[in-house]
């Protein structure tokens, strides 16, 4: 018992570590970008398209008192990735945790998915986390552990999808992409686990933000949504934020190689509430 921290607001404090979060200047890694911020991290908002969004992001942060800074980078380029993180460490120092949270969706029915859709979804949501966490982890190895912030050296999370185990017709080349993120996150987690980096995935279902609108913005969509969702309610970016908290911080020191299905229960098979 002599070492059982028992303040839990303690070792969910970030202070003196930065993180890095991929597709910060948006939805879900907006609200994680502002949500480690306010934990106490130094935070490297990355963004590829918008640079004003980015700087909204880093303002927003800045005005609550925290340290933040946006960087450009294509997370499917290897370059930029590298170059990145080289901006990164030279603003901050180094990098402690890395949020693979960049992502998008390129649909189409199965027998019309061109080549093209087929590759940018798999580059961006499945190379673009091996590139970020590729580096992530060199960084951490150069820098070993600072057990005044933290007992691990360093801490990777990476967003998923709860299509990372739900099949999701028309929407093959995201549901592979997302697929392959579970099995690279698994498989870093038992590889790097002996030099204390930790990795772990976050698997979101129904988030409010851009890249599923059209799925919330009425009341007849956001009701059929409902149906998949046990727990009554469309989740909004904080649900995110807070379980990537937690995964960065002590408080989670012995989990490695989870996925946290933060869905209100969408993963649940919920048509077969009524009995099956
Ligand atoms: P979003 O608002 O569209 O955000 C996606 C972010 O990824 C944007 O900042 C986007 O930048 C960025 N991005 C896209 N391509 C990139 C690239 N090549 N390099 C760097 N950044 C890039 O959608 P979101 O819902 O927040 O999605 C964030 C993550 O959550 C994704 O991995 C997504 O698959 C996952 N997710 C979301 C939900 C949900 O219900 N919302 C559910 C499950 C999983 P630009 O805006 O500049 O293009």
């Amino acid at each position: 018992m002599k070492d059982f921290k028992c303040n839990v607001f303690n070792s969910l404090d970030l202070t003196g570590q930065c993180a890095l979060v991929t597709g910060a200047n948006s939805g879900i890694g907006e609200g994680v970008a502002k949500g480690l911020a306010e934990a106490g991290a130094n935070v490297v908002v990355n963004y590829v398209s918008s640079e004003d969004r980015a700087a909204k992001v880093v303002a927003e942060i800045v005005a609550k008192g925290g340290k933040a800074v946006a960087v450009h980078a294509d997370v499917s380029n290897e370059n930029e990735v590298q170059e990145m993180f080289r901006q990164a460490c030279k603003e901050f120092g180094s990098i402690d945790i890395l949020v693979n949270n960049a992502g998008l969706q390129q649909d189409a029915a199965f027998y019309e998915l061109t080549i093209a859709q087929w590759q940018k979804v798999i580059d961006v949501n499945l190379t673009g986390q091996f590139l970020c966490a590729r580096e992530a982890v060199r960084e951490f190895l150069r820098r070993g552990i600072k057990p005044e912030v933290s007992s691990a050296a360093g801490k990777i999370i990476c967003v998923s999808s709860v299509h990372d185990i739900i099949p999701w017709a028309g929407h093959a080349n995201y549901a592979a992409s997302k697929g392959g993120v579970a099995m690279l996150m698994k498989t870093m987690a038992q590889e790097l686990a002996s030099q204390k980096i930790r990795v772990n995935s976050v698997s979101p279902g129904a988030i409010k933000t851009p890249i599923n609108t059209s799925a919330w913005d009425t009341p007849e969509a956001e009701a059929a949504l409902l149906k998949l969702i046990p727990y009554g309610r469309v989740g909004i970016t904080d649900d995110i934020a807070k379980a990537v908290i937690w995964l960065a911080s002590d408080h989670s020191d012995y989990v490695n190689g989870a996925t946290i299905y933060v869905d209100g229960g969408m993963t649940l098979y919920p048509e077969f509430r009524e009995g099956g």
